[in-house]
């Protein structure tokens, strides 16, 4: 039998309704296994309660802390042959690209949650979980990256996105489309994922900044938010990468100041790119010296941001990264 690593961060796949009939943290890695007799045959389970938290409390720091332990354990234990985190769903798309990010070993780790509390009668936990023990279990699986498995699709860390706040088909990667499925007990991979962004484990993480732009966008927000300290921006913006005309001189200023602002788009999928010459429009922002981050997520974005600038990584090595898919690997 296979040994795989089961990390409990918390997440619906371990609530329960409280008296108040609200889901609430209630399940221990341990506990969901000892609910589900039949997993615990397949496979030798090595159980780590690393938190019990709904995954809203996550942050860039929590992140770091778990790409530290799963590294730790993998270099310890090479007879793990996978590792399954299971984690809520609002931010798991988050902490799997950190995992991403910072982690250098091929062997599979896969991130999964459920929608459907372990209260529920048909809660998806269970075959939620079991797909990601096969994924951990399959030697196919190695070099695939950090995945997400839910609903039985498999999808890159880097592309997925939660879509929907209820569905248990919440996931998608747009037209990147999924890595994989499972299909009756079987694990069935469609491709291979283009390599993406490695940077290892950084010391610290640098202070790194969201503003979502909105029509009539007061000016003087950005410069205010770069005033707490930050070492990056990162400015949703609309469409393509454009923004009310207003914002770009402060833009501008906060380049000036070696802060690096870049640009992502509210559009979930597709490139952003300075196509538009109007003022406001990408050309004027890129004019401005902003970067554009291709077709990677806002949240994504300043997780990268995050590792690189702390690690000193020069600005034009993260500013080439964010334009690709991901080649430039330092
Ligand atoms: N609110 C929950 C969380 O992210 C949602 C989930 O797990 O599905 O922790």
């Amino acid at each position: 039998m296979g040994k795989v690593l089961l990390i409990a961060t918390g997440g619906t796949i371990a609530m329960r309704k409280d008296a108040r009939g609200k889901a609430v943290p209630a399940v221990s890695g341990h506990d969901l296994l000892a609910s589900l007799p039949a997993l615990v045959q397949e496979a030798d389970w090595e159980v780590f309660d690393f938190s019990n938290l709904a995954s809203c409390n996550m942050s860039p720091e929590r992140m770091l802390e778990l790409a530290g332990e799963i590294e730790h354990r993998l270099l310890a234990e090479p007879d793990i042959q996978g590792v399954v985190v299971t984690h809520g769903t609002d931010t798991l798309e988050e902490t799997a690209y950190f995992l991403d990010l910072t982690i250098r070993d091929s062997r599979p780790i896969i991130l999964t949650a459920s929608q459907r509390d372990a209260s529920e009668r048909d809660s998806d936990g269970p075959r939620n979980l079991r797909g990601a023990m096969l994924i951990a279990l399959d030697r196919h699986a190695w070099g695939r990256g950090v995945i997400i498995a839910l609903n039985e699709e498999i999808h890159a860390a880097r592309d997925v996105r939660k879509l929907h706040t209820s569905s248990v088909d919440a996931f998608s990667s747009g037209e990147i489309g999924a890595l994989g499925n499972i299909d009756n007990g079987d694990v069935i991979w469609h491709r291979r994922p283009e390599p993406t962004v490695k940077l290892g484990l950084p010391e610290h993480l640098a202070h790194v900044g969201i503003i979502k732009a909105y029509t009539g966008m007061p000016v003087g927000q950005i410069e205010m938010l770069i005033k707490q300290g930050l070492s990056g921006l990162v400015i949703e913006a609309f469409g393509r990468g454009n923004l009310p005309p207003q914002v770009v001189p402060e833009i501008e200023r906060t380049v000036s100041q070696g802060v690096p602002v870049v640009i992502t788009s509210r559009c979930l999928f597709g490139r952003t790119a300075p196509v538009y010459g109007y003022p406001g429009g990408g050309a004027d922002l890129e004019r401005a010296g902003a970067w554009f981050a291709s077709d990677l997520s806002t949240e994504k974005v300043r997780l990268l941001m995050a590792i690189a600038l702390a690690q000193g990584i020069p600005m034009a090595q993260i500013k080439s990264m964010l334009a690709g898919r991901g080649a430039a690997c330092p």
